[in-house]
């Protein structure tokens, strides 16, 4: 178990799983009342890059959506509205990528991405390049909720929000000097490397209710320093975020292009259903070797129709959490840079 994992609960059935596919272990549950994971980044950290002041915050933020998420459901809730609750949460937290401390264009200007999806219906909405709002997860909503439409970018997302009277947000709002720090390195440095290759922050919700429906959700500013319209995977429903009743729930977070190269949410679905794959199986294949042979990094969140929740990534750092009646635990790192696997 790595330094950093907190675990609580009494009756905990998890197996957690150290590093690398072929240790990985599913321990078979029955179906669970509810569940929930959420995951606040991933990356090419490790635990010496942040401190232990940093990592006690990401605990506390991690710790804090978590519950509001697990009020939702462990009251009978739906599983879309605890997605949404947890995702407005982070969008406010500073500390994520999403929302209130994202990062920057090239052109020096924060734009947002959001999807939401519910496994019940298959309905799901989308916004991409929106500025503005508070929380691009509402609107995303708003497009799943009452539009004929599932995806609007830019002009049209920002007309589409403003007729639904979503809560508009100044620059000032969103702005961290964190966030501004970050693309100013990355505009220096742009002559020489790869300045998108610094990234971690967006947010993301996987939930199963009561009453058997999964939904799935993801947030973000995209990559710090992308070029002026660039899209990420994030509100692209098949690449970022999935949820479909008869299969899973996943959002995604890591370097965009490579999961929708993939389409790694929904190619763990597929998986799922036309080769009958455990969502465990289905989540390792899809990101290490779907998207990660081809060079992408990054991870999933995921649960099952049963309520396993698969949490995997090939990155060396993944901010994520996790609950369900049998217990809850937050970790941020893996033990290796090949990634890590855990199935709950
Ligand atoms: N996947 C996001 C994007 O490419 C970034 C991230 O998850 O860090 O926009």
């Amino acid at each position: 178990m790595q330094k950093t994992t907190v675990l609580w609960g009494v009756t905990f059935l998890v197996i957690v799983i150290g590093c690398g596919p072929q240790v990985a272990k599913e321990t078979p549950l029955n179906s669970r009342d509810w569940a929930i994971a959420i995951h606040g980044g991933a990356g090419q950290f490790g635990e010496e890059d942040l401190s232990e002041e940093q990592q006690a915050a990401y605990t506390a933020s991690l710790q804090e959506a978590l519950a509001r998420g697990e009020n939702v459901l462990s009251e009978g809730g739906r599983s879309v509205d605890a997605v949404e609750v947890v995702i407005r949460m982070m969008e406010d937290d500073s500390l994520f990528n999403a929302g209130r401390g994202a990062v920057f264009t090239a052109e020096g200007i924060q734009e947002f991405d959001a999807s939401i999806a519910d496994g019940r219906s298959r309905n799901c909405g989308a916004v991409a390049g929106i500025r503005g709002f508070r929380h691009p997860i509402s609107v995303a909503r708003s497009v799943m909720d009452s539009s004929e439409h599932v995806f609007f970018s830019g002009h049209g997302a920002h007309e589409f929000a403003t007729s639904f009277a979503h809560e508009r947000a100044s620059d000032e709002w969103f702005f961290t000097t964190k966030a501004y720090n970050r693309y100013l390195r990355a505009k220096r440095r742009v002559a020489s490397e790869n300045a998108l290759e610094d990234k971690k922050g967006t947010v993301g919700c996987v939930a199963l209710d009561r009453n058997g429906n999964l939904a799935a959700g993801t947030s973000t500013g995209g990559m710090n320093y992308k070029k002026n319209g660039r899209i990420g995977d994030s509100p692209i429903i098949g690449a970022g975020t999935w949820a479909d009743n008869r299969t899973c729930a996943v959002s995604a977070t890591g370097w965009g292009e490579y999961f929708i190269r993939a389409g790694v949410a929904q190619d763990i679905h597929a998986r799922m259903l036309h080769g009958s794959e455990t969502l465990s199986d289905a989540a390792r294949s899809s990101v290490f070797h779907e998207m990660g042979d081809m060079g992408g990094d990054g991870g999933v969140v995921s649960i099952d129709a049963s309520g396993v929740i698969a949490l995997v990534c090939n990155s060396a750092g993944m901010f994520r959490a996790w609950s369900s009646p049998d217990g809850r635990g937050i970790a941020m790192f893996g033990e290796t840079l090949e990634g890590t696997v855990e199935v709950h």
